[in-house]
């Protein structure tokens, strides 16, 4: 049975997109499968400072806009459609998505992460009414209101220093005493006057009927409880791989990643993954996109050997 595709990419983030360029450009034919916006989470960075090339930066929206072009000229294909399942045989390749079946000699796995949801009570509820996981898009509807954010790491702080151009004050929530963002995040963040740290804490409850009015936190080593009031709950709590369909067909780490050699190959040969939901990733828009041309490079290593 002949395959639709030559390669197949699931996911158009940078990762994505960097391997799509790659095998079309080679002259492979290909597929890029997407179920959200092309560019994935790095469309909501305001401003990508870290990727070469760029002296003042690049808005996320416009350097995976750019990629995506790019790899279009060289005549990669895209859809926009949500993959459900896949059968990973020997010569061919069977992806399942929402708007039909594909096939392909070769697949990239390149589905990258979600936003981990922090788990408190009526989240879910107040999501749009003040809870939100994106501070570009939504920071504007809190101008001159106190607004928090939960989490310590990269996409914490970087968001909070966003958030500053809008909201009188940015109070961060952090479970420990100490940041794991970057020392340049961490720099910026202690040097803005708007931005208070709450140490050692958690968030227990949201308050408000139909929009945010405020949190419910504990101390964690002391566990004297308190409230805040602010108008929103920015959350950045970490990320979870998009591998729900995979589990039980490729091999995957306790956190769901899947588990790649240097060259970006799976256990199943013609199944390469790369980006954030590799096991290992830098998680930095340049080394998705470098793990991209490496996956590239194996699958028509890979496609060029097959008789
Ligand atoms: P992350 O690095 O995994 O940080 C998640 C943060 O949330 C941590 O501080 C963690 O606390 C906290 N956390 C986790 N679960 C929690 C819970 N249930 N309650 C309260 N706090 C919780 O996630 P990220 O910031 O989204 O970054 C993901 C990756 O992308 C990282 O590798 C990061 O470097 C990268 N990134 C890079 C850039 C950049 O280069 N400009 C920007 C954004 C992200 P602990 O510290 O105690 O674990």
């Amino acid at each position: 049975m002949s395959s639709d595709f030559d390669v197949i990419i699931i996911g158009g983030g940078p990762a994505g997109l960097s391997a799509g360029l790659y095998t079309s450009r080679a002259g492979f034919k290909t597929l890029l499968i997407e179920k959200a916006m092309i560019g994935g989470q790095i469309t909501n960075a305001e401003l990508v400072e870290n990727y070469p090339g760029f002296t003042d930066g690049i808005s996320g929206f416009d350097l995976s806009d750019s990629i995506h072009r790019q790899a279009t000229k060289f005549g990669l294909d895209t859809v926009s459609a949500e993959v459900t399942g896949v059968e990973l045989g020997e010569r061919n390749k069977l992806v399942q998505t929402s708007e039909g079946d594909y096939t392909a000699r070769a697949v990239i796995i390149a589905g990258g992460a979600e936003l981990q949801r922090l788990g408190v009570p009526r989240e879910e509820e107040m999501t749009g009414k003040g809870v939100s996981y994106c501070a570009t898009c939504d920071g504007a509807f809190f101008r001159d209101k106190a607004v928090a954010v939960i989490g310590g790491g990269d996409s914490a702080v970087e968001e909070a220093i966003l958030l500053t151009r809008f909201a009188s004050k940015v109070i961060v929530i952090h479970r420990r005493d100490q940041l794991r963002a970057s020392q340049t995040a961490q720099r910026r963040a202690f040097a803005n006057d708007k931005i208070e740290f709450v140490w050692d804490t958690v968030v227990d409850s949201i308050t408000g009927d139909d929009r945010v009015t405020g949190l419910d936190l504990r101390n964690v080593k002391t566990n004297q409880t308190s409230t805040i009031e602010v108008s929103a709950a920015f959350i950045y709590v970490g990320q979870r791989p998009n591998t729900g369909y995979l589990e039980g067909i490729l091999p995957l780490d306790e956190e769901g990643r899947i588990v790649t050699n240097e060259s970006m190959e799976t256990e199943v040969s013609g199944v390469f993954a790369a980006g954030d939901i590799r096991k290992n990733s830098a998680r930095q828009v340049i080394t998705a996109a470098g793990d991209g041309a490496t996956a590239a490079l194996s699958a028509e290593k890979y496609l060029s050997g097959q008789v």
